[in-house]
């Protein structure tokens, strides 16, 4: 592959309401395929959160934890929660090819396992021929079977550092509902600041301040994406974190265009 990919995120609080029980957010949604259609990238691997649809089902079920022995509802909670987000799915890969973008679904569950929640094992073959073909694969967090736990919830934000990784990623865009990292949760807390650019040794030194004093000024969602993202940050893939609500951003990041953002880069200046 001669031109290295962009591997697109966008979070479930983007094209879902998170409020509403499986309610996508459909005129994000459409946007959103007009913004990636507009953009034209010869090289592109989508992956999108669950955000209503699958998380409420998954917490109902304890999906994430594994297979309780003998406990039939959660076999079906696992096949509702899939299902879910192969719904979910559908309203995003539809909406890209009505705006000519040759997207096609990649169920994780069908191809990867996970050891204890992490990715252990990913068909990858089909995928890179898809995007060696000019096709767009999307893929979204899912139920997935786990060699240890049975089964479990494996994260969009897993997946995104996972395929950044495998198929040497030219960066990693992650679309969420705020304008990127900042200080502290910017939703409870009104004098956080945005963090515009971080390096990896500052966000590693964050991490670790964090951690030691239990301080939850980056917290849940956000928290998890950062531990996510700091192998890839580290092997030298920077990661743009964007706010996928307001219109044009993932346009001008697919660009390549300067906008409002947090830049997650291996050094201070990008070489
Ligand atoms: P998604 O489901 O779209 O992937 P999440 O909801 O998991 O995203 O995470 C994004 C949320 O994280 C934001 O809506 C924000 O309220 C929260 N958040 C917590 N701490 C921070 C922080 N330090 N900077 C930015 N957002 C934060």
């Amino acid at each position: 592959m001669s031109v290295k990919p962009i591997v697109l995120k966008l979070g479930g609080s983007v094209i879902t309401n998170k409020a509403k029980a499986s309610t996508p957010s459909l005129p994000t949604i459409e946007r959103l395929s007009e913004e990636i259609s507009m953009a034209n990238v010869s090289q592109l691997i989508l992956v999108h959160g669950g955000g209503s649809f699958g998380h409420p089902l998954a917490k109902r079920y304890a999906i994430k934890e594994g297979y309780r022995q003998g406990d039939a509802s959660q076999v079906l909670g696992f096949c509702k929660t899939h299902l879910a987000m192969v719904t979910l799915n559908e309203l995003v890969v539809d909406a890209l090819i009505r705006h000519d973008i040759p997207a096609v679904a990649v169920s994780p569950s069908s191809c990867v396992v996970t050891k204890s929640g992490r990715i252990d094992t990913m068909m990858e073959e089909p995928l890179k021929q898809l995007l060696k073909s000019g096709f767009v694969p999307v893929l979204f967090g899912d139920a997935v079977l786990d060699s240890d736990l049975g089964f479990t919830i494996l994260s969009g934000d897993q997946l995104v550092t996972y395929l950044a990784m495998r198929l040497n990623a030219a960066r990693i865009i992650m679309g969420i509902d705020v304008d990127g990292l900042y200080t502290s949760d910017p939703k409870v807390d009104f004098s956080a600041r945005l963090i515009k650019l971080i390096t990896f040794e500052e966000l590693k030194k964050t991490r670790e301040r964090i951690e030691e004093s239990k301080v939850t000024d980056v917290t849940g969602g956000m928290f998890g994406k950062i531990a996510e993202l700091m192998p890839v940050v580290e092997s030298g893939i920077p990661s743009l974190i964007v706010n996928a609500t307001k219109p044009k951003r993932i346009y001008k990041a697919l660009k390549g265009e300067k906008i409002k953002g947090t830049l997650i880069s291996k050094f201070s200046v990008l070489s």
